[in-house]
């Protein structure tokens, strides 16, 4: 009897250890051929609002890890299929050529995604084959949820302690020690280069936090790093708010995003810590962000595309938002003359990151203070950010815009009061705004109050070398 074959769809689950896919697929063919599809759609395509859907730094690290993904297939003795285009189509066409029986895939649950994945799903029946879907995302699993999906509170709070109360975390699957060689001759096919994608290919900043590298190996790296090698872990609810440094927080979220590391993996890694060293509010404050990011998975698999419109899942709106495009352009740009929000809005635009901290408030002044719509902001995150997740992209969004997951009306920043709190002596501000660089401490979050001979003195102009504050900074004072 001939051999049952099987390709493995690699999506944002871009590593060998806990992945469930992978697993199945050994469990249930003797051949298996792993295929990864950069999307034209996604690497070449535009977000609604027109910037890139995937900016440079998310395109780097993807090809990195597909670039890792492949090295370790083939240190098992297996290959990875790379392809450029639709994967419905070339999913479809390498199953047919290779005669598989089933494509196993981890199911994503938004839009785009199960577009694409239902999409393949027809083109795969229609020659006898079918997708087996599998589960690789999350730390709770939908199924050991104490209430049915639907019913999953949309309070964090609430969701936080049911879980916490009834179900234990699985533990991680073992990752594959060999596989069967795939005898079906199919091209390897070229990873692509940034420049396929129209990106070119800068050096790094050298203020980012951390030069992230894409891979498994990478992420792992990371987490023993900051678990184990600097103890990093012990400090983090003291120093999770800061801005500066890599250390500050654990800087997981690009391999997470991308499946390069499993969340069950960090969970468990976390606890071995706690059974070595003891539990603390450091090392629980990090498995509670965790739960954030299974959380807004959940309300995407309730609320479906309201995670993706204006009214949120609230469905609810605020008449005085508008799609003003200069204003989103000067916030982008990080020239709204507010230097705190600046300042975060050239970190995430030079290097692709930035912190939660520095989310909460150019979030918060976006929304609340320029009255842009939230989707604008949202829509120019999921463009820019390395660490990009629609899930916890748009939640947080719409946390922030008042119509998610939240009670409470708005969550309104004091752009100023915050800047003071989290910035006291500027120094974040200076790394970005080198114009600002003579400015003193308590001077440096409002050029706008500055004389002009005082602007003289700290050798810059307002209107020249730093703009106008857009909005009337004294509404914060
Ligand atoms: C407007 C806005 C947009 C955001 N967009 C994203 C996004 O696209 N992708 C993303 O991973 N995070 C997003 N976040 C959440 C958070 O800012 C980042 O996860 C965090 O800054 C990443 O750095 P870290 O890995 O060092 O986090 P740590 O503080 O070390 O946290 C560990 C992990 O927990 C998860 N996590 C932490 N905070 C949150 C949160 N608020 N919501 C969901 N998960 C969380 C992340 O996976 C993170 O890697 C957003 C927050 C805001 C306010």
């Amino acid at each position: 009897m001939r051999n049952k074959r099987a390709i493995v769809w690699f999506r944002q689950d871009l590593r060998l250890h806990d992945n469930e896919a992978l697993l199945d697929a050994i469990a249930s063919a003797d051949e298996i051929i792993p295929v990864y599809v950069f999307d034209e759609r996604v690497f070449k395509g535009k977000t609604r609002y027109g910037f890139p859907k995937t900016g440079k730094y998310r395109a780097r690290f993807i090809i990195e890890s597909v670039h890792d993904l492949r090295t370790s297939l083939r240190a098992l003795g297996s290959e990875l299929i790379v392809r450029v285009g639709k994967p419905e189509e070339i999913i479809y066409d390498l199953a047919n050529k290779a005669k598989s029986s089933w494509v196993f895939c981890n199911r994503e649950r938004t839009e785009e995604e199960v577009a694409v994945q239902d999409a393949l799903e027809q083109n795969l029946w229609s020659i006898g084959q079918e997708i087996r879907y599998s589960r690789g995302k999350m730390l709770y699993y939908t199924a050991d949820l104490p209430f049915p999906v639907t019913h999953t509170p949309d309070v964090f709070t609430q969701f936080r302690k049911e879980v916490e109360r009834f179900v234990a975390i699985r533990h991680p699957l073992p990752r594959p020690e060999t596989f069967e060689p795939v005898f079906v001759l199919l091209e390897p096919g070229e990873i692509p280069r940034l420049e396929d994608f129209g990106h070119e290919d800068d050096p790094a900043d050298s203020r980012a936090v951390l030069d992230f590298k894409g891979g498994e190996l990478e992420g792992l790296k990371r987490l023993k790093e900051y678990v184990w090698d600097t103890e990093h872990i012990r400090h983090y609810k003291d120093t999770r708010d800061n801005l500066m440094g890599t250390d500050y927080s654990s800087k997981l979220s690009p391999w997470l995003a991308q499946g390069c590391i499993s969340p069950k993996t960090v969970y468990y890694e976390v606890k071995t810590f706690e059974k070595t060293y003891g539990q603390s509010e450091s090392t629980y404050g990090l498995l509670f962000e965790l739960l954030w990011r299974d959380f807004f998975r959940f309300m995407a698999k309730k609320h479906g595309n309201k995670v993706f419109q204006e009214g949120g899942i609230q469905e609810k709106t605020d008449p005085d938002w508008k799609n003003d495009e200069d204003l989103l352009q000067s916030w982008v740009n990080g020239q709204t003359g507010i230097p705190f929000i600046d300042a975060n809005m050239r970190e995430i635009k030079q290097t692709g990151y930035m912190s939660n901290r520095g989310r909460l408030n150019t979030a918060s002044f976006l929304v609340n203070d320029l009255k842009v719509n939230w989707q604008m902001g949202a829509d120019y995150f999921e463009s820019v950010l390395i660490d990009y997740d629609v899930c916890s992209n748009y939640g947080n969004w719409q946390f922030v815009a008042g119509v998610g997951s939240d009670s409470r009306e708005h969550r309104e920043l004091n752009i100023l009061a915050q800047a003071k709190r989290y910035d006291p002596q500027g120094d974040f501000v200076r790394l970005w705004l080198p114009e600002l660089a003579e400015v003193p401490q308590d001077k440096i979050h409002q050029p706008d109050s500055l004389s002009e001979m005082e602007q003289r003195d700290f050798h810059f102009q307002l209107g020249r070398d730093y703009p106008a504050a857009l909005v009337d900074t004294g509404k914060w004072n």
